[in-house]
């Protein structure tokens, strides 16, 4: 073999290894930082914010300062820039309020101009009153979840994502807002006085209260401000699978609304109320630091794949209506209404299963009721085929196409024979569905035909289907395509509750 060729095969043996690697080394850098994001370092943040030395962080107060002269040692010592006026930390505004902000460079030579914006306010009510309070008045109220356990999430993804150098194509700014709690100021503040080209950020991640992880319950708010944004986060969820609740209404009780207000994508991550909200009892001993770590190990994720991918949407308008009517998401939740069954009987399992099924019912009008099927009376063949329970007898009445031959015994227990050709199209899957303009890649189901071949692999109304045989598809007509080339089986992965579930179908059984 010639110098040449060696030269040539050592080289595409190179270039291989390199791709390999690149992915490798993206899943290896995300992994790497899912398992550096730890619960001590989470602990050791949420203990100093809601310690009593903080005096409930209010706003423009000394406990709402050393609060923020903590989060910026630490941003410092993680090596992080800052991110604020002139590339420095802090950004003051009104009150002596201030925000907190540190960033991670792109590398991307383009995408470096795009940021993604994820942050948690760090300010709480201080000693507490009749405006921000449930009471009792005048006590600390140290605010461990409220906010200290958002403000530890983003500060542990800040350390790990600056250790790592991970290769990340967009910028992420870190944000930790003041003046929360007396009305999103510091939010507002940014949104007015961006530090930033606002038409850059591309997304905010919203971090608030999400110390009090219960039955793995995440609630989602935002994802309907840009197409595929479920999408995202569903994916990001793969390793933690949490029970997200992607919510449809938007209110604007954090710091994600003045971002929402500008039409900038939102999401914000949010673990749910509690008797100690706006209380002085919600304290450090109540955090569920496993769920914080999960819900940050998310975040961290998502941050992945906003800051990585090729093209991210664009806000969605629509949103905005969707956000404050039910409307809307009452009709997507509504599934379909049963079609008029095929035979247009119901029947019940009869004992005996060589006696075949016993018709209880035949609707008008129907096949069974044009080819003078009775109740009581008894069907025990089909094609020549006995029927031998009810599962199977269902399934020939979904698969069934053409003329089909019925073997008909009379309460009396005469046979007779009846021809008829059933309603519809044979259903080969078993499942309807419909389009959802946010989540274009996916379809949601509406429907699932009892003894299906969906249904009896587990799929259910309201699941979104989101792959065939492992591959996604960009729309629902390409769906559509897709499982009508499926011959006897296929696989779906469906999308409930942010968690991905893969299901095998038997189309011909
Ligand atoms: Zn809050």
């Amino acid at each position: 073999m010639t110098t040449i060729l060696r030269l040539i095969r050592f080289a595409f043996f190179f270039a291989c290894c390199y791709a390999v690697n690149a992915g490798a080394v993206e899943l290896a850098t995300r992994s790497a930082a899912r398992n550096r994001l730890a619960v001590d370092g989470l602990k050791a943040h949420a203990a100093v914010l809601s310690d009593d030395t903080f005096e409930g962080r209010e706003a423009g107060k000394r406990g709402g300062r050393a609060a923020a002269g903590y989060i910026i040692d630490k941003l410092k010592s993680y090596g992080l820039h800052g991110a604020g006026p002139e590339g420095g930390f802090l950004q003051p505004f009104d009150r002596e309020r201030n925000n907190v902000l540190a960033q991670l460079p792109g590398t991307d030579p383009e995408l470096r101009e795009e940021i993604i914006v994820v942050g948690a306010h760090y300010d709480h009510v201080g000693y507490g009153n009749a405006r921000n309070s449930y009471g009792p008045y005048g006590y600390i109220h140290n605010g461990a979840d409220d906010n200290a356990s958002g403000v530890a999430g983003v500060l542990e993804a800040a350390r790990v994502l600056a250790e790592l150098k991970a290769p990340l194509k967009r910028t992420v700014v870190f944000a930790f807002w003041d003046g929360e709690e007396a009305g999103l100021f510091g939010s507002k503040h940014w949104t007015t006085h961006p530090t930033a080209h606002l038409h850059n950020v591309k997304c905010f991640i919203n971090l608030d209260m999400i110390g009090r992880l219960r039955n793995d319950f995440v609630e989602v708010f935002g994802t309907r401000s840009a197409e595929g944004l479920r999408k995202l986060v569903t994916d990001a969820n793969r390793d933690e699978q949490l029970v997200l609740d992607y919510k449809w209404e938007l209110r604007d009780d954090s710091d994600h609304a003045p971002f929402f207000h500008k039409n900038i994508p939102v999401v914000m991550l949010h673990t749910g109320k509690h008797a100690d909200y706006h209380r002085p009892s919600d304290d450090l001993e109540k955090l569920n630091f496993e769920g914080i770590q999960r819900v940050s190990r998310l975040t961290m994720d998502l941050v992945f794949n906003l800051a990585d991918a090729e093209k991210l949407p664009e806000f969605r308008q629509l949103s905005k209506q969707e956000a404050v009517s039910e409307a809307a998401r009452k009709a997507m939740d509504r599934p379909f209404a049963a079609p008029p069954s095929r035979l247009g009987i119901s029947w019940r399992e009869e004992a005996d299963e060589s006696k075949g099924i016993l018709i209880s019912s035949v609707q008008y009008n129907s096949p069974a009721n044009k080819a003078g099927l009775r109740i009581g009376e008894r069907i025990t063949k089909w094609n020549d085929a006995p029927i031998t329970s009810d599962e199977s007898f269902q399934k020939f009445v979904l698969l069934a196409t053409g003329t089909v031959r019925l073997e008909v015994a009379d309460r009396a227990g005469a046979t007779r024979e009846a021809s008829l050709e059933l309603r519809g199209e044979p259903i080969r899957v078993g499942v309807s569905w419909a389009e959802d303009d946010a989540e274009p890649a996916s379809v949601i189901v509406k429907r699932v035909v009892a003894q299906s071949p969906a249904d009896r692999a587990g799929v259910l109304v309201a699941d979104r289907i989101c792959e065939v045989d492992g591959a996604p598809f960009a729309s629902a007509a390409e769906f559509e395509e897709r499982l009508g080339t499926m011959e006897d089986e296929l696989a779906l992965t469906v999308d409930r509750n942010g968690i991905l579930l893969k299901f095998k179908l038997k189309l011909n059984e």
